[in-house]
């Protein structure tokens, strides 16, 4: 079986400065993407009996990809957006469904507790990934059971049996999200809509939300906020090439025009090599970085 005969979407030659928030990026060698979650368990099932590397991305938007590309496979989840609130206060929802979009179906619904996901652009695949958070709550507190496809087979795994930390989950290894069922409560509708705005709003004044971005490059270390360290290292605006640390947030950097993965990754380097010269500190990385390293 050849993988353009499962019926999905076939793109050669992607240039995937099209497909992250930070776009930058060079040619990935074929991006696929299923129609439904059966399509997408054949796609991994065919690739993982075969040598082609592949790694399945959701939106992008914590993902820079190096100026050399992807030799290989990128199997996009960006079509599988089915959510679904069952019993009142569940929602079970694909691995390619947005968090925004969960969000709002759930306010509709009259639910609480996905309100902290206000304004994070990524899947529930990605957000589960990352343990996406933000206004002091994640998306493991809200989890109920996560579907992973591990080794040829769709499993079910209890949130009792995921460990999560700051920005990271901990699922077997090579392990992919299927799709995930969130425990939500019924809650006060104009209560949720007020903090979500709260939210959007100090975002808004925040964050550079109207240039390319792909949110938050470090994790914070133990006793400084990530922005504020950058801003102290004298780094907060300085740029390379067309990418700059954003003057309204320091640990944001923004695509100016025509950046290179390679302009970025200067820019993460140079933060990181001042942090530890002047401060001992060791900054980690948030954003994922995949590709070709030489171009
Ligand atoms: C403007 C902006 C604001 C942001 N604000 C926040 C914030 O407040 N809090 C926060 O936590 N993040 C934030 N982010 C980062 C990002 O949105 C989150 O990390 C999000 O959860 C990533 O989802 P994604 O689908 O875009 O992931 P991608 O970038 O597509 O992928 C990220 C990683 O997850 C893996 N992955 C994706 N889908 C799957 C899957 N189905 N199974 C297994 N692995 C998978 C990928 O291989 C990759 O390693 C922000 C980003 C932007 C651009």
């Amino acid at each position: 079986m050849k993988i353009e005969n499962i019926g999905c979407t076939t793109i050669r030659q992607y240039p995937m400065k099209k497909y992250t928030w930070l776009k930058v990026g060079g040619l990935a060698d074929l991006v696929v993407q299923p129609n439904n979650n059966d399509e997408f368990l054949e796609v991994l099932n065919l690739l993982f009996s075969s040598d082609t590397p592949w790694v399945v991305l959701g939106e992008g938007s914590n993902t820079i990809v190096y100026d050399g590309g992807i030799s290989g496979v990128v199997v996009s989840t960006k079509k599988l957006k089915k959510i679904e609130i069952i019993d009142g206060t569940k929602v079970l929802a694909e691995s390619g469904a947005i968090l925004g979009t969960i969000l709002n179906k759930t306010l509709k619904a009259g639910l609480t507790g996905f309100e902290f996901a206000a304004g994070i652009p990524g899947t529930v695949g990605g957000g589960i990934f990352m343990n996406a958070g933000a206004n002091n709550e994640e998306i493991k507190d809200v989890v109920d059971t996560v579907w992973i496809w591990t080794q040829g087979e769709e499993i079910a795994l209890s949130r009792s049996e995921i460990k999560f930390e700051y920005r990271k989950s901990h699922l077997p290894e090579g392990s992919i999200i299927t799709k995930a069922l969130f425990t939500l409560e019924k809650g006060n509708s104009s209560e949720s809509e007020r903090n979500v705005k709260d939210y959007m709003t100090k975002r808004n004044l925040t964050q550079p939300v109207k240039m390319a971005n792909t949110g938050s490059i470090f994790k914070n270390p133990p006793d400084i906020a990530a922005g504020q360290l950058i801003e102290e290292l004298g780094l907060k605006g300085f740029s390379i090439g067309g990418a700059k640390f954003s003057d309204l947030h320091a640990n944001f950097i923004i695509n100016l025009a025509n950046a290179t993965a390679r302009d970025v990754l200067d820019l993460i380097e140079t933060a990181k090599r001042e942090a530890l010269l002047q401060r001992g500190i060791k900054l980690e990385t948030e954003v994922r970085v995949i590709g070709n390293e030489d171009n």
